[in-house]
């Protein structure tokens, strides 16, 4: 641990991206807080980076759920004193088409995408803005910037996860507050099936190369507030 090792809690770390700014956060020294629904992929997440050297703490946290959101930013709170940095990274999203979109569906997804960054930005703010300090970054979607068909609903949350944060910047940016909208195109995820993934390996970011530059924005000086960032790969969207 460093002297002045940063708090951050990250959601959705038990795979893909989340587990990949687990390890780029916790391995360049900061003090992470892994949280999704599965706590045995969240252990196994612990385990493997333990093998490295790496430490990071673990919890469970259903972002649907307001209660699990507010337990675990006072938990986090009470142990640190504060939390620089909250990742809004959890997701999932279907490929089906409008009609085809079942209305649970369509509530599951607003409620993991969108609703969720209301809930955790809200339980993290006071604190935050005491120390006139903090950051929030946003993993949405390049789906949030284009039409792509089959992802209605997914495409909706991370629009209306884009206004919800712009709104937020806006309203504190002028005390202390960073709030940074990253973009990905495809990564490499279990968000893709296995199919899929193998088909168009190469058409694909990893997690790894998205959670590098998520760290990188994290560690801009003071007097830089990068506030939206589109990654892609070379090759852009995929031809599925
Ligand atoms: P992933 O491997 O499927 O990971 C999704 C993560 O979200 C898992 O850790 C999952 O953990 C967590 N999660 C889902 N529902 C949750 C809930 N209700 N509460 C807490 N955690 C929940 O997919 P990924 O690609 O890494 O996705 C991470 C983020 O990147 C998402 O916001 C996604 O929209 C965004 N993104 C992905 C791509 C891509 O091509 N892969 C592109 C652009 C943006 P549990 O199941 O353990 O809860």
């Amino acid at each position: 641990m460093k002297n002045h090792s940063r708090i951050v809690w990250m959601t959705g770390a038990s795979s893909g991206i989340g587990k990949a700014l687990a390890e780029v956060f916790a391995g360049a020294g900061d003090i992470v807080i892994a949280t999704s629904r599965r706590l045995a992929a969240l252990r196994s997440v612990q385990k493997q980076l333990r093998r490295a050297g790496i430490h990071c703490e673990v919890k469970l946290c259903d972002v649907k759920k307001e209660g699990d959101i507010q337990r675990t930013a006072s938990s986090i709170l009470k142990r640190y004193r504060r939390i620089d940095i909250l990742i809004n990274n959890a997701g999932v999203t279907s490929f089906n088409e409008f009609l085809r979109t079942p209305t649970n569906e369509f509530d599951d997804i607003l409620s993991t995408n969108l609703r969720s960054l209301f809930l955790t930005s809200k339980s993290v703010l006071p604190a935050m803005l005491r120390k006139n300090r903090g950051t929030i970054i946003n993993i949405l979607s390049y789906a949030a910037k284009t039409t792509y068909t089959k992802s209605a609903a997914y495409s909706t949350a991370k629009s209306g996860a884009e206004a919800l944060m712009n709104v937020l910047r806006a309203e504190v940016r002028d005390r202390g507050m960073k709030i940074m909208n990253v973009y990905p195109g495809a990564v490499m995820t279990p968000m893709w099936t296995r199919k899929l993934r193998k088909r168009y390996s190469k058409a694909m970011m990893s997690p790894l190369d998205v959670a590098t530059l998520v760290y990188q924005l994290s560690v801009q000086p003071d007097s830089v507030h990068v506030e939206e960032v589109i990654v892609r790969p070379p090759s852009g969207d995929l031809q599925v």
